[in-house]
């Protein structure tokens, strides 16, 4: 038996050749069910209006049957994890199953041991796919580039972590899953034929520009090199403005496209603590929120170490990571500047950003009900509601001041609408993420599907849904989340 899931599948990274894959098939988990599925991503997939209906579909995403027209396989790559060179890893446990005429690659995370998997199972547990599929679209939907996830299936098939817990799988999407551990893999290994046919495919389908490029001498490879730069730089400054940390910045974690991908123990901020370290694992915060930017830029030079061999000077892959620094300042500007409902900001705009920054720290108030408050008061609210967020009112009225004094000649009205559009009401919290993962263990899958609508439109009102755009309960700090999933 074979699933027809009504996509249209094209050649895509598989015609780079076996050196870099394995095919093989997913590992089937017995009587599964559907936990959550994504329309938007289904929509923007290229699915039929009807795709949840039939079993086989279920059974196809869940790893129990083959899907017509796919040869399905698993990826190698290398990496750097916390600052040290881990040698090969790999798909471990996400097989591909090729890509669609629309575009997107679309993989099975969860769907079975591989010839990477090490000392893993290949399995992904119910609370870790359900945290990895709404922030899929969660971040989507608050326009910061992403992987995409269209469902996550279910079956009662014990995992073993801490604790016994149960499997799933998600299937998520992306133009392209190529990290920069790709490139490191080939190039530790001296294999720089598979490296350019590497950079080669992702310049010709991704970053076409860069072949025309006239910077560095009309090196393509130096032109990659920057165009990543760029665009990490613009996600970084994307996760610190919505307060993001990601939790796992390792090298092998870092799309190549600029997206943000591999949800492990990511978390949003509640509470403005620069220092915030959200993995329970990460002993030295590595990878502390306020951390990420420069463990961007470390993990580019690695990737600008792996290109090495393909940009020939050291100074050009120098040169071509120069722009991470000027694009992360002022994309964050940019960014900052949104939430202060500022569309173009000019001189003195950093010491109000600055002023906001050191304000919110001081008193670690919580970071989007802040920038929620304070976008409210811009649309009319009295600003008592975002005075009631500090003890040091003093020092709010102080900022607040020069905050009413910069915005004297923009009008408010545009302000409050770019305000509202930029700074989200609903974020998924850990403790709501928490409480939508309790109730699918207890097989109510209502929780999910609320919460993904609420994300989905993130910056829409939601009448009457507040109590999940409130402060975190008490119980929310004791909850750990690690690399464990
Ligand atoms: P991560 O820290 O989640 O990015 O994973 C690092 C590496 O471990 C990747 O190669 C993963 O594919 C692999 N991995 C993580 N969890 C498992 C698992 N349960 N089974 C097999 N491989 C895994
Ligand atoms: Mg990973
Ligand atoms: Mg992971």
């Amino acid at each position: 038996d074979v699933a027809d899931l009504g996509l249209r599948w094209k050649p895509g990274f598989q015609t780079l050749g076996t050196a870099f894959l394995t095919h093989l098939r997913p590992t089937p988990l017995p009587d599964p069910y559907w936990v959550g599925h994504s329309e938007s991503a289904a929509r923007e997939l290229g699915l039929p209006a009807d795709w949840r209906q039939s079993d086989t579909t279920l059974s196809a995403l869940t790893g129990s049957l083959p899907i017509a027209d796919t040869n399905p396989f698993a990826t190698v790559y290398s990496g750097h994890q916390f600052g040290v060179w881990a040698g090969q890893l790999g798909d471990g446990r996400a097989i591909l199953l090729g890509e669609t005429e629309s575009g997107f690659e679309v993989q099975l995370k969860g769907a079975g041991r591989t010839p990477y998997s090490r000392m893993g199972d290949g399995r992904a547990v119910l609370r870790s796919s359900v945290r990895e599929f709404l922030c899929s679209e969660a971040m989507h939907a608050l326009g910061i580039p992403t992987t995409r996830a269209l469902c996550v299936t279910g079956s009662d098939a014990r995992v073993r972590r801490e604790e016994l817990e149960t499997a799933a799988v998600v299937t998520r999407t992306s133009p392209s899953f190529i990290r920069f551990g790709h490139f490191e893999h080939f190039s530790a290994n001296e294999r720089y034929d598979e490296l350019r046919a590497l950079a080669d495919f992702v310049i010709d389908r991704h970053y076409p520009e860069c072949r025309a490029a006239e910077r560095f001498g009309g090196n393509a490879y130096a032109a990659l090199l920057e165009a990543v730069s760029e665009r990490t730089a613009a996600l970084m400054a994307q996760w610190q403005a919505v307060g993001f940390c990601h939790g796992v910045m390792n090298t092998d974690n870092m799309s190549i496209l600029g997206l943000t991908i591999d949800y492990g123990p990511f978390q949003f901020l509640d509470g403005f603590n620069p220092r915030h370290i959200c993995n329970h694992s990460d002993n030295g915060g590595r990878y502390a929120y306020n951390q990420q930017p420069n463990v961007a830029y470390w993990n580019l030079y690695c990737l600008g170490q792996a290109l090495l061999p393909l940009i020939g000077e050291q100074e050009v892959a120098i040169a071509a990571l120069e722009s991470y620094k000027t694009v992360f300042p002022r994309e964050f500007e940019r960014c900052m500047g949104a939430k202060l409902g500022l569309a173009d900001t000019r001189d003195g705009d950093r010491g109000l950003i600055e002023g906001a920054l050191s304000l919110l720290a001081k008193e670690q108030t919580d970071w989007t009900i802040f920038w929620r408050r304070l976008s409210q008061h811009m649309a009319g609210a009295d600003a008592q509601t975002v005075r009631d967020l500090f003890a040091d009112t003093a020092g709010f009225d102080a900022w607040l001041l020069l905050f009413s004094e910069r915005h004297a000649t923009v009008p408010q009205a545009l302000a409050a609408d770019l305000m509202l559009a930029t700074n989200p009401k609903f974020v998924l919290r850990n403790h709501l993420g928490q409480q939508a993962i309790e109730s699918a263990h207890r097989k109510d899958f209502a929780g999910v599907a609320t919460l993904l609508k609420l994300l989905e439109t993130p910056f829409e009102e939601h009448a009457g849904q507040d109590a999940y755009a409130g402060f975190p309960p008490d119980w929310a700090s004791s909850i750990e989340i690690s690399c464990s999933s």
